[in-house]
């Protein structure tokens, strides 16, 4: 979500002349896209822009900007602390940074009002506008692979997660907004689209989509994007098991375009600490639906979020997590320690897990996790994979390793003396398993 916040800045910026450029020390303004989700990334924010003193000094016209939810929840206590930020820029206003940097920003500005009745503005990229760009810092391979929002905001208020505060009200995209912009980036040569919200499966829920009024669901948009003529890979994040309807799973049957992989957050295998974080289902509904996707598709990979730590987390609970691991045998997880956010209802839970505990529960989590994705990833040896070629990575002698993905969104890598481009896609024969990747030699490129 805030990768794509990025992109909308700077394909924004774009359309109003202003150039991209990798050295932070040659720009006249900087923007710092930030992330409020675990305090960490809270941290690493504040470090930057204590480091940042020193180009102001140095170029006292820079104009600093700190965007997203660390803005949103901090607001002017940021200028307050540092006085250097000319801009802090909430949630809901990133689409107006070019209006707002035309008015004088030699002052300090904070926009973090929150509206709920705030609608995505209409934004079509032109597509091209990174192609433009004078900078490398955008990867050759995202013209032919995009996100696009399809909802911002989040009505859900897990007692965990700072999302519904920073980023406000769920509000779905129009459809047809939606449509025309990937319409647009197919005519550009984008192949590849991953549609984002919290909490995709209730796109359409909350306030009405299309023009003429008529109710449309997360499965029927689906399948109208999955029906534009030229788009080759769909895949979509992120999806609170809670609303995962047997229509969304269909989906996986029915659509050939759409990518064998889902992400299916869980949180704990604990039936206790999940009603504590207001998850609104149960452990064993979850098994179900991961039975269920696997009927419809047996080649789906299954990966997951997990919170270790939860406050009042036991060593019970925490075992009821392992043995989840156990059963689904997810194909990865993103495992974190539990971090308190301000405003959030756990922050006031008692039973705090200290943080010893917290790193040790992670670390077994993981190791197990890592085993798990290696068994699970040693069955593609032997097997003929169509991976899409994402970047070059070295060279050695006449031949280069490729970064590719697999529609499972397994990342495997590749030798080749033949040329091949980003945004290729060609077939790999798996020969070694990783943990994180796969590794195999090119069967066949297929021209185009
Ligand atoms: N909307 C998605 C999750 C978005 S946040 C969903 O409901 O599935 C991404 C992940 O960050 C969450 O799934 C959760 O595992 C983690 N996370 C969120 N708040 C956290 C917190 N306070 N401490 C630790 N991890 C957290
Ligand atoms: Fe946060 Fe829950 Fe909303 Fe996901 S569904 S963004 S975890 S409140």
């Amino acid at each position: 979500m805030n990768e794509r916040d990025s992109e909308i800045i700077s394909q924004s910026l774009a359309q109003h002349d202003y150039i991209e450029t990798i050295e932070m020390d040659s720009a006249d303004l900087i923007i710092l896209n930030t992330c409020s989700i675990r305090a960490k990334a809270e941290q690493k924010v504040m470090s930057l822009l204590g480091y940042l003193r020193k180009n102001k000094k140095r170029n006292p016209s820079l104009k600093i900007c700190v965007a997203g939810c660390v803005a949103q929840q901090l607001g002017n206590s940021i200028v307050e602390r540092m006085p250097h930020v000319n801009l802090v820029l909430g949630t809901q206003h990133i689409y107006a940074l070019p209006d707002i940097l035309e008015t004088s920003v030699n002052v300090s500005q904070v926009y973090t009002s929150l509206s709920s009745d705030y609608d995505i503005p209409r934004f079509i990229p032109k597509g091209d506008e990174d192609l433009q760009s004078k900078s490398s810092s955008i990867d050759k391979n995202r013209a032919l692979s995009r996100f696009v929002t399809i909802m911002q905001g989040c009505n859900n208020y897990c007692t965990y997660c700072v999302v519904p505060y920073t980023r406000g009200r769920e509000v779905s995209r129009k459809f047809n907004d939606i449509i025309d912009e990937i319409k647009a980036l197919v005519d550009k040569g984008v192949e590849e689209f991953t549609l984002l919200g919290q909490n995709v499966n209730s796109y359409g829920q909350t306030n009405n989509v299309r023009e003429d009024g008529t109710p449309c669901s997360f499965p029927q948009l689906l399948r109208a994007v999955a029906a534009i003529q030229g788009v080759i890979r769909l895949r979509f994040t992120t999806s609170n098991p809670k609303d995962l309807s047997d229509d969304l799973m269909r989906c996986f049957r029915d659509l050939e375009n759409l990518c064998p992989q889902f992400h299916l957050p869980v949180q704990s295998g604990s039936n206790n600490v999940l009603k504590r974080m207001n998850r609104k289902y149960t452990v064993e509904k979850y098994k179900e639906l991961v039975a269920a996707l696997r009927g419809y598709c047996p080649a789906i990979a299954v990966t997951t979020d997990i919170i270790v730590g939860f406050p009042g987390e036991t060593e019970g609970d925490f075992e009821k997590t392992m043995d989840l691991l156990e059963t689904v045998r997810f194909d990865g997880s993103f495992s974190f320690k539990y971090s308190d956010r301000p405003g959030t209802a756990s922050l006031n839970l008692n039973n705090k897990v200290p943080e010893e505990e917290k790193s040790r529960r992670l670390y077994r989590y993981q190791e197990r996790q890592n085993e798990i994705s290696l068994e699970n990833n040693s069955r593609y040896i032997g097997k003929i994979l169509k991976v899409t070629v994402e970047a070059s990575e070295e060279q050695t002698n006449e031949e280069y390793t490729y970064k590719c993905r697999a529609l499972t969104n397994h990342v495997v890598h590749t030798l080749s003396n033949a040329e091949i481009f980003p945004g290729q896609t060609i077939s790999v024969e798996i020969q070694q398993a990783g943990q994180h990747s796969l590794k195999g030699k090119i069967v066949d490129i297929p021209k185009k």
